[in-house]
């Protein structure tokens, strides 16, 4: 690659309040067109704006989690534009004093960990959503409008352009819908929208000072999409490039069907919106005391986590940032170990038949039946030898189906591991007695077919002998 590729990321995030961000309209998503509306979030004459005070509080919590200097005064500007879904004609936001700046993330791209830049963090308003009659505007013979989203609260984050390829884009993403869940501020859903992104990209000659022009891509809202379209438009730009070509500062759109970046408008600048500041709200004041209220209530992030994790529990770099990368699991595994796991094992059960449990049903560790202590029972019955771990798949397949105690399926199901050296010595001898060609072998010095005897024991065993046990004594009975 002859370009050093520089890449810069908005990530709006819904904050999870009840309520919106200046009225007392529910947030709810997916409830009927314009039935969580009022003549505030409407921008009816007359109306005043309050400012919900959890927002302020989930945008502190946010920015401290990201390491964000916390803004002791701040204000709300008016960001004037006009579109059918915004209907004061002017988005409520904060341009020059945001609540938060000064802030950074860490993320791990091919074993390597580099600290990307945080701008800021400003608190603002959703705008409502436009609903056509067809699949596109263009195709569309009228488009009507929901103001339900209208006011909900938003977080902007604002990253430095410090990253350098799609992969770190992504690891900032991850990172960032990491901490914003483990804070408990959004619910990060991106298939509804509470998380999504804009991203700035652009393209210069290696060693070169001078940032090329940026070209904004809106509104992606999947991992693959922003991985996707970078990969697209860094493409696209080297070509205009190579051929001597300029690029155009511009918003261009990601087409998922065609995939391609398609030209949406010419930038505009900050002095194209006529900010200034909203007269209806009062500036913002937070104290020192309320800021290390919010600190103390932080929990234990995800880079604090994965480093007890491996520290304290033993699990490799990747396990840890496996079951950290979300805190349900985190929470899932710690209260496995705490029950008495081992927790190696407790990691290789949630990232193995936990996670693939999950992902083939689309459901999440809170719908999943089989509670902590309940996996660390079964992980328990295998440390102990009552079931051995091919027989725990078995019962895990049932723990997961009824929700039931491990033991009582090992119980109820005749499962319990045969460690009795008579009854394995029994059907190891109807074994050697049935299969007397490769007992022929192994005793021609073909020590490859005890593996098909073992295998013929265990399957007459219903998989219930302890397999160590097995060997053992077939070794010793063919010797
Ligand atoms: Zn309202």
């Amino acid at each position: 690659m002859k370009y050093e590729v520089i890449i810069g990321l908005e990530v709006h995030s819904e904050l999870k309040t009840n309520t919106k961000i200046f009225c007392g309209c529910a947030t709810t998503f997916g409830s009927p067109q314009n039935t969580n509306v009022c003549p505030v979030c409407l921008g009816l004459p007359g109306v005043l704006p309050v400012l919900n005070e959890k927002v302020v509080e989930f945008g502190i919590k946010a920015g401290l989690a990201l390491n964000c200097r916390i803004s002791k005064f701040s204000k709300f500007d008016r960001k004037n534009y006009y579109y059918p879904d915004l209907p004061k004609n002017f988005q409520t936001s904060q341009l020059d004093l945001p609540i938060a700046e000064h802030g950074h993330l860490f993320i791990e791209v091919n074993g390597e960990t580099k600290r990307i830049g945080i701008t800021r963090a400003h608190m603002e308003e959703d705008a409502g959503k436009l609903v056509h009659s067809g699949s596109t505007i263009t195709s569309s013979d009228y488009s009507n409008v929901d103001y339900n989203r209208t006011g909900v609260p938003l977080l902007e984050i604002v990253s430095e352009p410090d990253m350098r390829s799609p992969e770190e884009a992504v690891a900032y993403l991850e990172k960032m819908k990491s901490i914003l869940e483990y804070v408990e501020v959004s619910d990060c859903k991106m298939e509804e929208g509470s998380l999504r992104c804009d991203v700035n990209v652009s393209l210069r000659e290696w060693g070169a000072e001078k940032f090329g022009t940026k070209v904004e891509m809106k509104n992606l809202n999947s991992f693959k999409t922003v991985q996707r379209a970078l990969e697209y438009e860094i493409e696209r730009q080297a070509d205009i490039l190579d051929e001597g070509g300029k690029i155009i500062q511009e918003t261009r759109t990601w087409d998922e069907a065609k995939g391609i970046t398609l030209s949406m408008r010419s930038k505009e600048q900050a002095h194209d919106y006529r900010y200034f500041p909203e007269p209806d709200l009062v500036p913002i004041v937070t104290t020192e005391e309320r800021i290390e209220e919010i600190r103390a209530s932080l929990p234990e992030l995800p880079d604090a986590r994965r480093k007890r994790l491996t520290e304290e529990c033993g699990l490799s770099a990747y396990d840890a940032g496996v079951i950290t990368a979300t805190r349900a699991m985190a929470d899932y595994f710690d209260a496995v170990c705490k029950a008495g796991a081992d927790a190696k094992l407790a990691a290789n059960w949630l990232m193995g038949d936990v996670s693939k449990h999950l992902n083939y049903e689309g459901k999440t560790l809170a719908d999943m039946l089989i509670k902590a202590d309940q996996l660390a029972d079964l992980i328990k019955l295998i440390g102990k030898g009552t079931i051995s771990s091919k027989i725990a798949k078995t019962v895990f397949e049932e723990m997961w189906k009824t929700g039931d105690d491990p033991a009582k399926i090992v119980e109820e199901k005749g499962l319990v591991q045969i460690t009795d050296t008579k009854e394995i010595e029994a059907i190891v001898e109807r074994v050697i007695a049935d299969n007397p060609k490769p007992v022929e072998d192994y005793k021609n010095g073909n020590k490859k077919s005890i593996g098909f005897l073992v295998g013929q024991v265990m399957r007459q065993s219903k998989g219930k002998a302890n397999p160590g046990m097995v060997n053992e004594l077939l070794a010793k009975m063919l010797s």
